[in-house]
This record gives structure tokens, sequence and C-alpha cells, in this order.
């Protein structure tokens, strides 16, 4: 396929379908590993233009295979297509018909473009070298109970035939509209989470010294996290350690037996994250025994450093700049985290964003917010960088050098 080929006109041709596509999706959003409506209308949709379909995967998940007429590599492009439990207002004709879940983080938008981008390359299938895989993957949200990328990957998607490149692409709140922002090397962050009980001896409020406030401890230790960031970090490394959750008492005058503290740790290194993860235990075990309370703690890892591969990241900046009326940028690291992650461990690819901000379309409100919206404009660009990049790596000989 002509490599300096970029797809924006195939998808402005198709730009009412991608965006009726992502409409049907956030009226009918599904929970993590229940998007079943969601993956029946993907099969179809993949079905129809003619390119196998493999599902279930990964509990709810979809890929689709579509092989070009000549031998290449293979590209894999993901798309997540969960929703959060989040109540939308009323206001779009298109609103979710759910009660409490809605699409709050441009997933619909997500699934549309890809399916986008797959009508693109089918349409120009006789052109394609190598093949492209589509993933539609369930649960990206769900990082508590581990994802859904991992058990795609436990099935083999990345298998027979086996991925030489990965994409993905999540729409951000945080970039104007037809913008993209990607980095090579550290992308977003590595999750953990925490949960420290303190357990303590409770009393009389007016008789402090008869008991182990666990109150008081629990402030201490919420204090000193904060020097793991502060003192005991290389400042110049990013990372967070934020107790987001306080839970102790029933009244104003009973000192409580015990509190419970729960928070996230975020890291772009591993070097960084082992020691994070050494330290909030030693420091909340130390702060308790000082004051004479003890302590349990639970550790858990959610999602690792997504990591954009540097050479393949290098071109993919060059491929994006190729699509007439888009920007692209180079962004400093993200604390957020993604599962994707877990497919860049296996495969060499890249993770970008594509800004959604418009004051005009009043699209101003951060993901996650119930009053997030998508420009509906930047999802065929969406598409278009998808194509793009899927039919530029399935292209190439030989993978560049790392
Ligand atoms: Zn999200
Ligand atoms: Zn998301």
């Amino acid at each position: 396929m002509n490599l300096t080929k970029n797809f924006l006109d195939d998808a402005r041709a198709i730009e009412d379908l991608i965006i009726a596509l992502r409409r049907s999706i956030h009226s009918n959003p599904e929970l993590a590993f229940h998007e079943l409506d969601t993956a029946r209308l993907v099969g179809d949709e993949l079905k129809r233009i003619g390119i196998r379909v493999r599902a279930p995967v990964g509990r709810t998940g979809v890929v689709g295979i579509l092989e070009g007429r000549a031998p290449g590599r293979v590209v894999a492009l993901r798309a997540d297509m969960d929703a959060l439990p989040v109540m939308e207002p009323p206001g779009l004709e298109f609103a979710s018909r759910k009660d409490g879940v809605m699409h709050a983080c441009g997933h619909d938008g997500h699934v549309a473009m890809l399916l986008g981008a797959a009508m693109i390359l089918a349409k120009h299938r006789d052109d394609l070298h190598g093949t492209v895989k589509f993933l539609f993957q369930p649960a990206e949200e769900a990082a508590e109970i581990g994802g859904g990328a991992r058990p795609m990957i436990e099935e083999g998607v990345l298998n027979e035939p086996n991925v030489d490149y990965i994409f993905g692409l999540h729409i951000f709140s945080n970039f104007p509209s037809r913008t993209f922002a990607l980095r090579e090397g550290p992308l977003m962050a590595a999750s953990g989470t925490f949960k420290i009980h303190i357990v303590g001896r409770g009393g009389h409020g007016s008789a402090p010294h008869q008991t182990i406030d666990p109150v008081y401890v629990a402030a201490q230790v919420i204090s000193a996290l904060q020097g793991i960031r502060s003192r005991m970090l290389d400042p110049v490394e990013p990372s967070v350690v934020s107790v987001c959750s306080v839970h102790s008492g029933t009244r104003n005058n009973i000192i409580p037996d015990d509190a419970v503290l729960e928070g996230t740790m975020r890291t772009l290194d591993e070097t960084t994250r082992k020691r994070v993860a050494s330290l909030i235990p030693r420091i909340a075990k130390s702060v308790c025994a000082t004051y004479g309370a003890r302590c349990e703690i639970e550790m858990e890892d959610a999602y690792p450093v997504t990591v954009n591969d540097p050479a393949v990241t290098r071109s993919v900046i060059d491929v994006l700049k190729s699509i007439p009326g888009s920007k692209t940028v180079v962004v400093p690291p993200l604390l957020i985290a993604e599962d994707f992650a877990f497919f860049l461990r296996e495969v060499p690819g890249t993770y970008y964003f594509l800004g959604t901000r418009n004051s005009e379309e009043r699209c101003v409100y951060p993901n996650h917010s119930s009053k997030f919206r998508i420009d509906e404009d930047i999802l065929k660009y969406g598409s278009a960088s998808l194509a793009t990049l899927a039919s530029n790596f399935t292209g190439r000989t030989r993978p560049p050098p790392s």
C-alpha cells in the first residue's frame, strides 16, 4: 500500500456512519465485562464488511482479522469498549438509556473509530500488505479486577499470526480537538493501591491518655506518607502517593478502636515503583509503632507503566503529522494508568491521545465527569490515523531498530 497515503478522505466519506455508531453505543453503555450488546454490534459490523471475527475473547472481547492480498507485517489496533458507573445528565438526544451507567471516558468513540478504520482498510484490502487485527477489548476501567487486556493476551490475541506492532488511541479532554498527543518512552504511569488498617484502642474523647487514638495515628501516617514524594525520591522523577479515603469513628466524644486509609500510588519506572511500594508499609508500620498502634497493610499492583517503543513512536509521529487538518504534539508523561501497558510489554507499539477539547461545542469537561462530551468532528481523524498507521506498518519489510 502507498505508505505516504493518509485515509482522511476515506474517513470523511463514512463520517456519518462512524458518528451513528458512536451514538448508538453511547445510548447503550455497558460496564466492564458486560459489553454484550456492544460486542454483538462490533461483530455484526465486522462481518458486514467481510472481516473474519473471533468472539468472545477475554470474556466479552471481539477480534476482527483482515488479511491483505500481499504478505507483510501483522499490526494490531485496539479499542476499549467499557463504560463507567456515572449518571449521565439529560440533554443529548442519544444520552444513556441506563441509569447510572455512562460512556464518560470516550470508549464509545474508540469503538466507533476502530470500526471506521476497519471499514477503510477493508475497502482497500486489495492494496493491503500483511494482516490487521482489530482488538475490541472489555473492562479497561476495571483495574481492581485486573482489566480486560490480560485475559485477551492470555487467550492468544497477539499470536497466530504473531503481532509485530500494536497501536491504541484514547480520546482525551486535556488536549484541543484534532490534536494527537504522545511521547516515546513512558507515557502513562504504573498504578497500585494500598489499604492501611490502623488498630488502636478506643475510649472516651476526654481521656486520650487511656487510649491509643487511631484517628491521630492515621493523621500522622497520612502526613508521613507525603514524605515519600517530597523527601525520599528524586524530585525530578514523577510519582504520586495519594490517600483518597479515610474512615474511622462514630461520634464526637468516642475515640474509636481503628481507622482505615486507602489510597493510590503512581510511578513511571520500575525502580521507583518498587521503592514506593516498600516505603509505604515501612513508614505506616513505624509511625503506628511510635504511638503504640499496630497496622495491617494490603497492597496491590494494578497496571504497569505504559511504555511507547521509541523507534516505532518516532515513525508514528511522522505518520500522524501526515494527516491534514490535525496537529501532533509531544507531551510530558501523565500519571493516569491504562491496561494497554500489558500489550506494550509483549509487542512494540505506541499509545496516543486524540484531543477533544472544543469550547464552541461545549466539550470542556474532563474524562470521567458526567458532563464529559466528545467533539464528534474528531472521530474521522481517529479512524484515519488508525487506518494510516495499520497500512504503513503492515507494509514494512522489517522492524525498525529499537
Ligand atoms: Zn477512563
Ligand atoms: Zn478510558
